[in-house]
């Protein structure tokens, strides 16, 4: 049935960059025969889901968005899609993103840009805008994303679907292409906090392949999303997420989630977070200084593209025309300011004032949790905006994840889902929560109470 949806309006969506038609009905057939059969099931069994395209899966094309990896089959699938696998769900196939996750709108892809399902016209958020568009046009029940600043909260919100960003280290990255290691989280997507939370279970956990994996036991995100209750609980409103550039109906949609909080039992208090004010400064020269250093490998050599090797050219003249030719403008754009933070004379003054910040806005969340147990806020400031609107104005586009970055910078546990639809536009409004680390339950039991 998923296939056939998909079939019927990916055309118009397009949130797919590869269906895996056979590989899904074989998967859909295995279950199956293990159901015939009497054997055990996965705890997911036959339910299909949309696989980010920044995901390794052996024998199925993983472009990461970019045309540099076009054509590229991993030999290898990564722990993410091991685990599903082993969890017997059906992958439909991979979906559309912003080249490399750098993106707020989808619209970087090198395979063109996917539309809202609200509306056609409007970006479904990025850099995981397939995934999103994927569960709002129901061609899957589930789907994974990425979050580096904020590409799986941000198009949950703007698609009135459900995102979480795991605690940092919380969901293996191995197999996961790296944009920038000490930020990128996969996590789970889906319509609902409980389908979120079953998901979140399934790929969550150690990895002795992921040296930054934690080691310690998965929080109780299912049990949480049952029982959804904030009676008692101190919630957190913080000043800094607000004020000048937030649309009218977000800061009205998001007010009306805080007094339901408030009648659900929940104790709201006010607090300030100073450093939140440089949290999207840091983040735009430690993202791409990490992405500078990470996509080095791209060198024409070892995977996908490789331009004018006609045997006149030297391997270095090689590598260069494969990746003026690979990667796309903003790609481009984040390894010369990479490059250029972090060259000798200029590290200390940008990457280390970079890093300094990272820790005053770490010890702005310790602070704050020493009071509230949870913090909301919107998760963007606007609703989807038309596509086209901000591709030429890279500034425009970076404050779509005014509210999402800190949570990366801490590596705290984050989520958006829903909270209504804006009254001047009729889009949907996405209200984040965000927990501190290691405590990814708490957003399930404050998700699943307000949703
Ligand atoms: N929009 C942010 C960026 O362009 C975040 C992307 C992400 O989370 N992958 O870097």
């Amino acid at each position: 049935a998923h296939l056939a949806r998909i079939e019927a309006v990916d055309e118009k969506v397009h949130a797919f960059l590869h269906v895996d038609r056979e590989g899904a009905l074989e998967q859909a057939r295995a279950v199956d025969a293990k159901r015939a059969a009497g054997e055990p099931l996965g705890p997911l069994a036959g339910v299909p889901l949309a696989l980010k395209d920044i995901f390794t899966t052996e024998g199925v094309p993983t472009t990461v968005g970019s045309k540099i990896l076009e054509g590229w089959i991993p030999p290898y699938d990564a722990t993410v899609t091991k685990r599903l696998k082993a969890a017997d769900v059906v992958i439909l196939g991979k979906t559309n993103m912003d080249e490399f996750a750098m993106g707020s709108s989808t619209e970087n892809s090198a395979y063109g840009p996917t539309g809202n399902p609200w509306d056609l016209t409007r970006i479904p958020g990025g850099s995981g805008g397939g995934s999103a568009a994927a569960l709002a046009s129901y061609q899957a029940p589930l789907a994974i994303g990425t979050d580096t600043g904020g590409s799986i909260r941000q198009p949950a919100a703007v698609t009135a679907t459900v995102g979480v960003k795991p605690t940092y280290g919380g969901v293996s990255r191995y197999g996961m292409v790296a944009f920038s290691s000490s930020l990128d989280q996969g996590g789970p997507c889906a319509r609902t906090v409980l389908d979120a939370a079953l998901l979140h279970e399934v790929i969550a956990g150690h990895d002795p392949l992921d040296s930054t994996s934690i080691d310690a036991p998965v929080p109780p995100v299912v049990e949480a999303a049952r029982n959804g209750n904030v009676a008692g609980l101190r919630v957190g409103v913080v000043k800094e997420f607000g004020g000048e550039g937030y649309q009218a109906g977000v800061v009205q949609r998001f007010t009306e989630s805080v007094e339901l909080l408030r009648d659900l039992g929940a104790e709201i208090v006010e607090i300030s977070c100073p450093s939140f004010t440089y949290a999207l400064a840091a983040y735009y020269l430690i993202a791409p200084s990490e992405c500078s250093s990470n996509l080095a490998r791209f060198d024409a050599m070892r995977y996908g593209l490789r331009v004018g090797d006609d045997g006149t050219k030297s391997a270095e003249d090689v590598t260069a025309l494969t990746r003026d030719a690979g990667f796309g403008p903003e790609v481009k754009r984040r390894i010369m300011l990479g490059t250029y933070a972090l060259s000798s004379g200029y590290y200390d003054a940008y990457y280390g004032s970079a890093q300094k910040v990272r820790t005053l806005i770490t010890r702005d969340f310790e602070k704050a949790f020493e009071s509230v147990d949870v913090i909301v806020s919107p998760t963007t400031p606007t609703t989807a905006f038309p596509i086209g609107e901000r591709a030429d104005d890279p500034m425009a586009m970076y404050l779509a994840d005014l509210c999402t970055i800190p949570a990366n910078l801490a590596g705290n546990a984050a989520m958006s889902l829903p909270c209504g639809l804006a009254p001047e536009d009729g889009l949907p409004v996405g209200l984040q929560i965000i927990a501190p680390a290691l405590k990814d339950d708490r957003l399930y039991r404050v998700g699943a109470a307000v949703e």
